[in-house]
C-alpha cells in the first residue's frame, strides 16, 4: 500500500505574509505521523513557504502550463515551479475545468509538462450532480481519467472530486470514496500494469478531521485532497493525527 498523502489545497487564499503565519504555526505545533503533508498554495506563496514550512512538508502548485516557457501570458511554467521548491502540481481540478473550460487534453497536457519537469501532477476527476443522480458516475469518471492520462506516466497522483461535494458540505460516504477509488485503480493497472498498485488516489470534498479517518481506511483510498479544512493550522493537525 502506498504512503497516504494529505494534501492541502488553499485555493485563492493566503497572501504570502499569511502563508508565513501559516507555515510557522504549524512548524510549531506539526508532529509528522505515518502520511506525507503537502500544501498546495498560489504559487505567489510558494518561496514564502519553502522557506518556513516544517521540514518534511511538501509543496506544490494549483495549476502549471501546459508549454515549457515562452508567448504565455500569465502562466507559470513546471521549470519555474521546481525552481521554488515544488513537488506536486495539481491538474484538472474541477474549478479550473468549470471556470477555465481546461478539456482533459488540455489536463494531460499539463500533465505531461509537469512529469517532464520532475513535478507529480495530481490529476482531478470526479462527476457533477446531474450525472451522479443519473447512477453514471464510473463511466463518467473513468471517462474523464482516460482523457486527462493520455501520455502520461505512471509517476502521477489521481484524487476523485465528485464536484457535488466540493466546498458543499456534502461528503461522499466512505463506499462511495471506494467504489470510484476501487474503479480507477482497476483503469490504472490496465494502464500501468503492476505500477498501479503504488499510485495514491486521494478523494476530496468537504473532507474535515472527523470524517477523513473513515474514508482513507477503505483499502483504494491513500489519502486526501482537502479545501476548506486545510486553512486553519488546528485542523491540518487533526486530520494529520486522523491519518
Ligand atoms: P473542499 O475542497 O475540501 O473545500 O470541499 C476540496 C477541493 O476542491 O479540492
Amino acid at each position: 500500500m502506498p504512503q497516504n498523502l494529505l494534501a492541502l489545497n488553499w485555493k485563492m487564499n493566503k497572501t504570502p505574509a499569511q502563508a508565513r503565519g501559516w507555515a510557522e504555526e504549524l512548524r510549531e505545533k506539526l508532529e509528522l505521523g505515518e502520511a506525507e503533508l503537502a500544501v498546495m498554495a498560489p504559487s505567489i506563496t510558494l518561496p514564502s513557504l519553502a522557506a518556513h514550512l516544517p521540514p518534511g512538508v511538501a509543496l506544490g502548485a494549483q495549476d502549471v502550463s501546459a508549454h515549457e516557457s515562452g508567448a504565455y501570458t500569465g502562466e507559470i511554467s513546471a521549470a519555474m515551479l521546481v525552481d521554488v521548491g515544488a513537488k506536486y502540481a495539481v491538474v484538472g481540478h474541477s474549478e479550473r475545468r468549470e471556470y477555465h473550460h481546461e478539456s482533459d487534453s488540455d489536463v494531460a497536457a499539463k500533465a505531461r509538462q509537469a512529469q517532464a519537469n520532475g513535478l507529480t501532477p495530481i490529476v482531478c476527476v470526479g462527476e457533477g450532480l446531474e450525472v451522479r443522480e443519473k447512477g453514471e458516475q464510473v463511466a463518467y469518471t473513468l471517462g474523464q481519467l482516460q482523457g486527462s492520462l493520455t501520455g502520461v506516466g505512471p509517476d502521477v497522483v489521481i484524487a476523485y472530486e465528485p464536484v457535488w461535494a466540493i466546498g458543499t458540505g456534502k461528503t461522499a460516504t466512505a463506499d462511495d470514496a471506494e467504489e470510484l477509488a476501487a474503479a480507477i485503480r482497476d483503469a490504472l493497472t490496465e494502464r500501468y500494469g503492476s505500477d498501479a498498485e503504488g499510485i495514491r488516489i486521494l478523494y476530496g470534498g468537504s473532507v474535515k478531521p472527523d470524517n477523513i479517518a473513515s474514508i482513507c481506511a477503505k483499502p483504494n483510498v491513500n489519502g486526501a485532497l482537502v479545501g476548506g479544512a486545510s486553512l486553519k493550522v488546528p485542523d491540518v493537525i487533526g486530520m494529520n493525527d486522523a491519518l
